[in-house]
């Protein structure tokens, strides 16, 4: 029996567009489950500009620095130069160095059965960004220039969190994403990597590799071969997204940020500026982002009556949002999986 007393301090970042919407129906499905958590609420992204002044304001970063937990509705980007995405600045900060990307499905559509874990690398690769043009003649912006970076040590360790992440979770096979025939050097060093890292894992978890542009087709093609996948960052921005579009689409992935002792959650969507404020949005990416938190802190129970009730509903009480071709509103929606969880006790 849980010692009830625990309670689990966090960050609460309700962010931007659909975000606060989401936000709101996760932490009262989280209330109705019992779970433990104590929320400290800051703003960040466009809210945290109109609060404070900065996307990624100080007492942001002094909460989750604290805490080293957070839960995180996406954040918008302001357009504009001098602007750097929020998003990337967090995981900058706390050196969230591993994004996990689970997807698995719930309801039936075109595939059945998926159930696959994205790795993602969350601090490299052409997200370091050092993006500059070159004058030619009158055009000051005739060439573009964009350089990544993927650092041995850090493609290492992100190749020794996935087969550890294999081993814990009891997973056979790491697919590793490269375009080594082309990027030879950035994308190379991570390949190169990963063979090494694999080699300590042999005999419980088995690797292959995979050029990137293959890999998007065999998704599509034979998304069942793959158990996990280990990708450079911008493949892995790419390539979950298309995971997401194999159980439902965007309002069904989750996400994790893990550094070294700090961890963050989130839904892999953005703001999605075009549903905001109509109530519409499907709570479930971040309900699962939920599930991983709950995870994370050792609360497997609640972590599967959390899932159970989202399957349920679903498919029990068939309510589900416009994206699920469902006429439920995010409200309805998580009435009816709060009414879940209630008979699930
Ligand atoms: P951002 O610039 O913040 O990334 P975006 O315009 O790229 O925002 P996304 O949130 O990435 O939008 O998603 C793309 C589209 O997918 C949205 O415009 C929206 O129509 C749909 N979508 C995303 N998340 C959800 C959700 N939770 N529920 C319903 N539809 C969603
Ligand atoms: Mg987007």
């Amino acid at each position: 029996i849980r010692n009830c007393q625990q309670k689990f301090n966090a960050t609460l970042i309700p962010g931007d567009g659909i975000g606060p919407e989401v936000v709101d129906a996760t932490v009262k499905v989280l209330d109705a489950l019992g779970a433990p958590f104590e929320w400290d609420i800051q703003h960040a992204g466009i809210a945290g500009v109109e609060a404070h002044g900065d996307a990624l304001p100080p007492q942001t970063l002094a909460s989750i620095r604290e805490r080293k937990l957070a839960l995180k509705g996406p954040l918008t980007t302001p357009i504009g130069e001098g602007f750097r995405s929020a998003n990337v600045r967090l995981r900058e900060e706390f050196q969230l160095f591993a994004n996990v990307r689970p997807v698995k499905t719930l309801i039936a559509g075109r595939y059945d059965d998926i159930d696959i874990v994205l790795i993602r690398e969350n601090l490299g690769g052409f997200y370091v960004a050092h993006e500059y043009y070159i004058p030619v003649g009158d055009d000051p912006k005739a060439v573009a220039v964009s350089t990544g970076m993927n650092t041995r040590e850090g493609s290492k360790r992100i190749a020794r969190f996935a087969f550890e992440y294999a081993v814990k979770n009891g997973r056979k096979k790491v697919t590793v994403v490269h375009k080594a025939n082309i990027l030879k050097a950035l994308t190379g060093i991570f390949l190169e990597a990963a063979r090494e890292v694999a080699k300590e894992y042999e005999g419980r978890v088995t690797m292959n590799d995979m050029i990137v542009d293959a890999c998007a087709m065999q998704l599509v093609l034979n998304p069942w071969q793959f158990d996990m996948l280990l990708c450079t960052n911008l493949f892995g921005d790419i390539l979950s997204d298309e995971l997401a579009g194999l159980v439902g689409g965007l309002g069904m992935a989750p996400g994790a940020n893990f550094g070294a002792d700090t961890a963050i959650f989130e839904a892999v969507h953005g703001s999605a500026p075009d549903i905001a404020g109509r109530g519409i949005a499907n709570p479930i990416s971040l309900l699962l982002g939920a599930k991983m938190m709950l995870d994370h802190v050792g609360l497997p129970d609640l972590s599967a009556r959390l899932h159970n009730a989202i399957f349920d509903t679903l498919n029990i009480s068939q309510v589900r949002t416009g994206d699920l071709m469902g006429t439920a509103t995010t409200q309805q929606f998580t009435d009816a999986l709060i009414e879940r969880l209630g008979s699930l006790k």
